[in-house]
């Protein structure tokens, strides 16, 4: 699995960030929120989310 630098979003297998477009991808990073529904999400707004979908706290 990879995570999005720019956006930290987890993919699993694209090779192009669906969420921002960005092609810089790191195998190494590390925690994993799940957002669901980005306006009742606490969760969100700590981890800085701006969309639905499985990020990554921390991208190296
Ligand atoms: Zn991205």
């Amino acid at each position: 699995m990879h995570a999005c630098r720019n956006c930290r979003m987890i993919l699993s297998g694209e090779k192009t960030c669906p969420n921002c477009q960005g092609t810089d991808l790191s195998e190494k990073f590390t925690g994993e929120v799940i957002v669901l529904d980005l306006e009742k999400s606490e969760i969100a707004k700590l981890a800085l989310v701006n969309a639905p979908g499985r990020f990554a706290l921390k991208v190296k």
